[in-house]
């Protein structure tokens, strides 16, 4: 059995650069706690939590008095509160977030109604929403309204993948044109997701069966494994080694392997070290 990695696949530069500001934050003024887990994934959650850098769910639930914003970033209402608690920030919202939370902003402020093309629980796009100022909703399926608004912005959680963001973006092109006066979309899909949807597709081409490895609630990591699976190959999303049953492998040749932005490559390293095991 031949085993590929993508050209393009795990940490991405916001997940490290996250990592890298809590690692130096926590040796510098100690222990600390972050607003949701820095990023959607166990094994860096686990990690995390060994060097003492502990995820609280909410405001409510935080010890001491510094608090860790995660790289999904926040809306300026928990912001606010954040601050109204007095509490030190260290901030690790990636710079790619902080751009669609921009965008939002001043699409909203220009009089736009602003759609997110996202899911609308994620906290990046909860966050994302309190930067439009109330004019903003989140969805993945073109909204209807009773009344179109004239003007509408359209923006994208920055994990989604390019080609639903341009059906999305077609369907308003499509259908609702004639009753807009202005279409205003702004890119905010980031290279690192762009950069691994394109490898996966590349390394689909090539193999018969793809493994994603990722955390079930990493958006870039169920986009690759879609993306993978609509190119029509076999595809099993994964978090950890142990997760692989040796059946998927039966008449198999040619094993791909990916894994989302914020996979450690402790975690992808295992997962080909079990495939070669098996093939044994
Ligand atoms: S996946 Fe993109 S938006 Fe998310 S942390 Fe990485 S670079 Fe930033």
């Amino acid at each position: 059995m031949e085993i590929e990695k993508a050209a393009e696949l795990g940490f991405c530069t916001g997940v490290r650069r996250a990592i890298d500001i809590l690692e130096r934050a926590a040796r510098e003024i100690g222990p600390l706690q972050t607003l949701g887990p820095v990023v959607h994934n166990q094994q860096v959650v686990e990690g995390l939590a060994r060097s003492g850098i502990k995820a609280v769910e909410s405001l409510d639930h935080l010890q001491g008095n510094i608090l860790a914003i995660s790289s999904h970033g926040v809306s300026p209402q928990v912001l606010e509160q954040i601050r109204d608690r007095g509490l030190q920030i260290v901030d690790t919202t990636c710079p790619f977030v902080r751009r669609a939370q921009v965008a939002a902003r001043r699409l909203a402020q220009a009089g736009f109604l602003v759609i997110v093309f996202g899911e609308e629980s994620h906290p990046e796009v909860q966050g994302v929403l309190g930067w439009a100022e109330g004019k903003g909703l989140a969805t993945l399926e073109p909204p209807r309204f009773d009344k179109m608004p004239r003007r509408i912005g359209i923006i994208s959680q920055t994990t989604q993948s390019y080609s639903g963001f341009a059906r999305f973006v077609a369907s308003f092109i499509g259908s609702d044109l004639a009753t807009l006066s202005e279409l205003r979309v702004v890119n905010t899909i980031c290279d690192a997701t762009r950069e691994r949807q394109q490898a996966a597709l590349e390394l689909a081409s090539r193999v018969d069966l793809i493994v994603v490895v990722g955390g079930r609630n990493s958006a870039n990591s169920r986009g690759l494994a879609e993306i993978c699976a609509a190119a029509g190959v076999e595809t099993y999303h994964i978090e950890r080694a142990g997760e692989i049953d040796p059946a998927w492998l039966r008449n198999h040749r040619r094993v791909g392997v990916t894994a989302g932005a914020s996979t450690p490559d402790q975690a992808i390293e295992e997962v080909i070290a079990k495939l070669k095991h098996l093939d044994r």
